[in-house]
């Protein structure tokens, strides 16, 4: 891997997002209209690292207004063209692997070896499964008796209105650009504040592809001024967002205001369940890649783990080992494994959580990783903490950072028990060599996805249907053509109709 540097941002980004044009609107560049912009920074070193558009709510209505002519032209091509477009879009996000990895190890802080490696592998991923659906999605026919004929097809929505989140910044984004265009909508995407450079090179990268303009629109700006925007305008029925559990409140309040249907991926509190008759290395290494994989900030993270009360010294003396070997420092450094936290307020959340949970009693034991933090920037060791009070913040919140949570089971009702004692419903893992053990598990718990004896194993195909707290709706998967088109039924009648009056 060539070495990637902060200081060569201009090689990677369109030339006119350098000069603070970033909002991508109907094929073009343009700066917000009141020429506002703010900063992206860089966590690993708390420098600025370019200007941004701050758009508004007259920003948001230029990028309905182009997306509107961009759907049309998008409804005239058949699925074939479509596909045709997405796979191209696949094939040069991987060759330009290391430059959208750069982006977002420079934004987010996320290791180069994975922004480059996983995450642009799952991006182009996502569009080469949805291109794949463009072409072979397919409506029925109603049997209505002699002389009528009920037609139902699926249509697409038109105008999608996409917010992203930081956390997976490329990948969450193409999670959402891929199907929505795959089912024939345009779309604008609001990517998070902290991390809107790589949705700038993607948004170049499937023009290059040959997306017709204004099919595919950029919007950067605050959650609160453009997010907002985009939730309440009249000519954008559907909104998809991934985010936290608050915000999702939030826009799912104001969409139901304006009865827009919306899809929803929040936030979890997943269980992580460790049985008895588990394989103690295997389940150790599952727990040490869901709660240290992206610096805890994984909205599917297991972090809240259960330990049969036996193995808990063995399982954290294994956890111990296996974190020692993790390198946390430079994103950039192609053999980091993790990088710091997306940004200050992130780590502030953090350790007010920590802090909380240790005035609630909980202890905190040391890790030792290969540690070298850089001045200025957002790090945060490793952590694993025990004897937590399951009324505190530390117990109930969302944590999304590198913090373990163990605590010991004593029989299965009680793990389950402390497994659903969440206002979340995301994910969970469960490790035990007994079938019977398996299958009572993942009925008794109450979340989207259940994992046995691995973690975070997902293919494109599987959908991550949050129940709860954690969402409405689910992206992944042939289920999303439902979250991203809408049912007509047309009855055609060639006898005579008679009314009732
Ligand atoms: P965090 O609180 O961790 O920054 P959020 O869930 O608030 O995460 O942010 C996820 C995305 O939602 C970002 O793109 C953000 O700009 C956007 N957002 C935040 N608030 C709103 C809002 N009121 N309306 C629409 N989008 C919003």
């Amino acid at each position: 891997m060539s070495k990637v540097q902060r200081g060569n941002i201009s090689e990677y980004l369109p030339a006119d997002c350098m000069s603070g044009s970033t909002l991508w609107i109907g094929g073009k560049w343009e700066a917000a209209s009141d020429g506002r912009t703010f900063d992206t920074v860089d966590p690993a070193t708390g420098n600025p690292i370019i200007s941004i558009s701050r758009a508004g709510a007259g920003d948001v209505q230029r990028a309905v207004d182009a997306a509107k002519i961009g759907a049309k032209v998008w409804a005239e091509l058949d699925g074939m063209q479509r596909a045709g477009i997405m796979r191209k879009a696949a094939e040069l996000i991987r060759e330009h692997r290391l430059a959208l990895g750069a982006l977002d190890s420079i934004d987010s802080g996320k290791a180069i070896s994975e922004t480059s490696g996983r995450n642009t592998d799952g991006a182009a991923g996502m569009f080469d499964f949805f291109s794949g659906i463009t072409d072979k999605i397919r409506g029925s026919v109603i049997d209505m008796g002699p002389k009528k004929t009920g037609l139902v097809e699926r249509e697409p929505y038109g105008v999608v209105g996409a917010i992203s989140p930081w956390n997976f910044p490329m990948t969450n984004a193409t999670t959402k650009i891929a199907p929505i265009l795959a089912c024939g909508n345009a779309l604008i995407l609001k990517p998070a504040e902290q991390t809107p450079l790589s949705a700038l090179l993607l948004a170049h990268l499937l023009d290059l592809a040959g997306l017709p303009k204004g099919v595919f629109n950029v919007i950067t700006g605050l959650g609160a001024e453009a997010g907002a925007a985009l939730v309440e305008h009249p000519d954008v029925p559907k909104i998809s967002f991934t985010g936290s559990t608050a915000t999702g409140r939030r826009i799912a309040a104001a969409a139901g205001e304006r009865l827009k249907s919306v899809t929803l991926e929040l936030g979890g509190k997943s269980p992580f369940i460790v049985f008895d008759d588990a394989d103690l290395d295997t389940a150790a290494s599952g727990a040490v890649t869901t709660v240290f994989m992206n610096q805890g900030q994984t909205c599917t993270s297991c972090a809240k783990v259960l330990v049969a009360r036996p193995l808990l010294a063995a399982f954290i003396e294994k956890c111990k080992e296996r974190v020692a070997k993790i390198s946390i420092g430079d994103p950039l450094d192609p053999s980091t494994d993790l990088g710091p936290i997306v940004s200050q307020q992130q780590l502030d959340r953090v350790n007010r959580l920590l802090s909380e949970g240790v005035a609630a009693g909980a202890t905190k034991l040391a890790l030792s990783a290969k540690y070298s933090p850089m001045v200025g920037g957002c790090f945060i060791a490793p952590l694993i903490v025990t004897d937590l009070d399951p009324a505190s913040s530390l117990a109930r919140e969302e944590i999304f950072g590198p913090v373990m949570s163990v605590s010991p089971f004593d029989n299965d009702e009680e793990a389950y028990a402390a497994a659903n004692d969440t206002e979340y419903g995301l994910a969970a893992s469960v490790w035990t060599s007994s079938l019977a053990r398996a299958e009572t598990a993942r009925r008794a718990i109450n979340t989207g996805i259940v994992w046995i004896n691995c973690v975070h194993t997902l293919s494109l195909n599987t959908p991550v249907p949050g129940r709860k707290s954690s969402g409405l709706g689910s992206e992944y998967g042939w289920e999303a053509v439902d979250n991203y088109m809408r049912l007509k039924t047309t009855v055609t009648m060639f006898g005579d109709y008679k009314g009732l009056f």
